[in-house]
């Protein structure tokens, strides 16, 4: 049997890449997505291909719609349509109070967390409903535990972006779950990655870590374990789901 293909947007680092490389374990050939870093993207490439998986790297900025379009069009005639996607792309910008951002930064931030990660749902629709001759398939968006808590003086508008994830994720859910699609959505907490630094405070992590139920952070090897068991068949009676990893946040 072939293996199935897995798109993960933002696979190139942080918990994209933990995901790529858990996947590609776990028998998924990894087709992992990436804006700008291409060594990042690559260097995870070869270290899949070096543990005997199968992975391959894609530059699109999912921010932009006709690259996502283009994305997908090269994913299906390079190596067919895919049957996992996992929407681990995001950003945020620097901590400061919501009346600090301008409306140019809510459009940066949404197109990239929430246009990007609607436009690739409505991509792999096309390849796993059954209803378009597709065999079904199992979809990831990666939102966060701001969406619960508001991140209040630091980036509310990221968390308003995470808080539409986690309502278009529910609502694609049941629209899509008669066509064989399942569709969740795992909520990090305080996970040990570059994005920190994004917002200016790169040991964000080691100062709220201790303060959590579980006292400390997360690695992304810890969210990628959801991910991949909300992908799986494992999963099978899930859709519409949230899992919070988050320590106890
Ligand atoms: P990260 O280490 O900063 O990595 C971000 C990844 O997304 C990179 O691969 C980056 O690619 C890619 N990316 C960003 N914008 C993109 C775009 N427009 N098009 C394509 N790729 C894009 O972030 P992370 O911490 O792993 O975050 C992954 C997801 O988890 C995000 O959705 C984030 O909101 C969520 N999350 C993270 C935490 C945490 O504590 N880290 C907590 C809650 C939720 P390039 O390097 O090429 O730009």
């Amino acid at each position: 049997m072939s293996q199935p293909i897995l798109l993960i947007t933002g696979g190139s680092r942080g918990i994209g890449a933990a995901t790529a490389t858990l996947a590609a374990q776990q028998g998924y050939e990894v087709v992992i997505n990436y804006r700008y870093d291409e060594s990042a993207a690559n260097a995870i490439q070869q270290s899949i291909v070096a543990a005997g998986g199968k992975a391959h790297c894609v530059q699109a900025d999912i921010s932009e719609a006709s690259q996502v379009t283009e994305m997908f069009s090269l994913i299906r005639k390079k190596w067919g349509p895919i049957q996992g996607l996992v929407n681990s792309a995001g950003v945020l910008d620097q901590q400061t109070s919501f009346v600090e951002t301008t409306p140019e930064r809510w459009q940066r931030i949404f197109q990239t967390n929430v246009f990007g990660t609607m436009q690739c749902c409505q991509e792999a629709f096309q390849d796993m409903a059954r209803s378009k001759g597709g065999q079904g398939g199992s979809i990831v968006n990666v939102s966060s535990l701001a969406s619960v808590y508001g991140s209040p003086n630091e980036y509310v508008d990221y968390a308003a972006s995470k808080g539409a994830v986690d309502s278009f994720s529910r609502g694609f859910a049941l629209e899509v779950a008669s066509d064989g699609i399942r569709v969740n959505v795992v909520r990090p907490g305080l996970i040990y990655t570059d994005m920190h630094a994004d917002g200016g405070e790169a040991g964000r992590v080691d100062r709220i870590g201790p303060n959590l139920p579980l006292q400390r952070g997360g690695q992304p090897e810890e969210v990628a374990e959801a991910i991949l068991w909300l992908l799986s068949n494992k999963s099978s009676y899930t859709t519409g789901g949230f899992i919070d990893v988050g320590g106890g946040r």
